[in-house]
């Protein structure tokens, strides 16, 4: 960041009522407040205006993000505000990785800090492009496609050199099956650099890495390893339990919907070992019942209502 630009005074117009307090609200003249450029100001130096505020998309404990609207224009943008120290920082980690901004994480449009007054300024905030939502569901309950290309688009960013220390759902956004990785306040240069060459996508529904986790990159394997990307031939039972898909099972939806307690003997240690036998053994049962329930409306000339998908019938 070229760190002797010229402040460009930029103003911000709030236009939300919130009952809670906000970082913002801090500001000297809130909801009408002027705030200054740092470093180079970008596109934020092109335009004559306020930007209009219109709501705070999250709550952090160390940030706060706010939709806002560039004058006269109807780009949205994302105004992240938080201390201003850590506020250069991310600014910093987004100039480093330039060459992937738009493509890979949001673009930086600027930086923006209080005008100074008594003392130094307090709180500051990224402009950044807004790019989609966040991921609407857990990594491990997304379609293994999605999967695939949330870690490819992790891949391309470790292989441009960007170590993200914090891949969690928050910080994955989506757009159009698009995605971007978001919030650098936890990045690292990779070094060495990356030597991943598997392509999630071309691995779609297998059951094991053929890439050698040592020689490629722990950091990725672990994240594939705990989004279960290969365990989409696997059906899981109560939750933390994997057994091989077979037609003797319910489908995945019928599985978790019909999910009762077992291993109720109170003298039992059950083993985990014994515990999935006992799933298997009672899923099939619940498989049985199922068709047994059917049957029985065929006879009758009744239609069966399943109280679940029948996706993978
Ligand atoms: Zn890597």
């Amino acid at each position: 960041m070229d760190r002797d630009s010229s402040p460009h005074k930029v103003g911000l117009h709030f236009n939300f009522k919130s009952v809670e307090d906000h970082p913002a609200g801090t500001l000297s003249n809130y909801p009408i407040c002027e705030l200054e450029t740092v470093g180079n100001p970008s596109i934020l130096s092109s335009f004559n205006g306020s930007i209009n505020v219109l709501k705070i998309l999250v709550v952090g404990s160390r940030s706060t993000i706010y939709l806002g609207r560039l004058p006269g224009q109807k780009i949205e943008v994302v105004l992240k505000f938080a201390s201003k120290e850590s506020v250069i920082d991310e600014a910093k980690a987004y100039t480093e990785n330039a060459e992937i901004q738009g493509s890979l994480i949001p673009t930086l449009y600027g930086v923006l800090v209080e005008a100074a007054q008594e003392g130094s300024p307090r709180i500051a905030c990224l402009v950044l492009e807004r790019f989609g939502k966040g991921l609407p569901t857990s990594f491990v309950e997304l379609e293994s496609t999605e999967k695939a290309k949330i870690l490819d688009m992790l891949v391309a960013s470790h292989r441009s050199g960007l170590l993200h220390l914090a891949f969690v759902e928050n910080h994955a956004l989506v757009k159009d099956s698009q995605y971007r990785l978001a919030d650098l306040s936890y990045v690292k240069r990779h070094e060495p650099p990356c030597t991943w060459n598997y392509k999630f996508t071309e691995h779609v529904g297998e059951d094991a890495c053929t890439e050698d986790r040592s020689s490629g990159c722990e950091a990725i394997w672990w994240a594939a390893e705990g989004m279960l990307f290969w365990n989409a031939n696997k059906l899981r039972l109560y939750n933390s339990y994997y057994v091989k898909k077979n037609d003797d099972f319910p489908s995945q939806e019928q599985v978790t919907k019909m999910t009762t307690h077992i291993g109720s003997s109170l003298g039992t240690f059950y083993r985990r070992e014994d515990l999935i036998e006992l799933y298997e053994r009672y899923f099939r049962a619940v498989k049985i019942a199922i068709e047994i329930d059917k049957a029985w409306h065929l006879d009758k000339g009744l239609t069966y209502e399943p109280p679940f998908p029948e996706a993978n019938e």
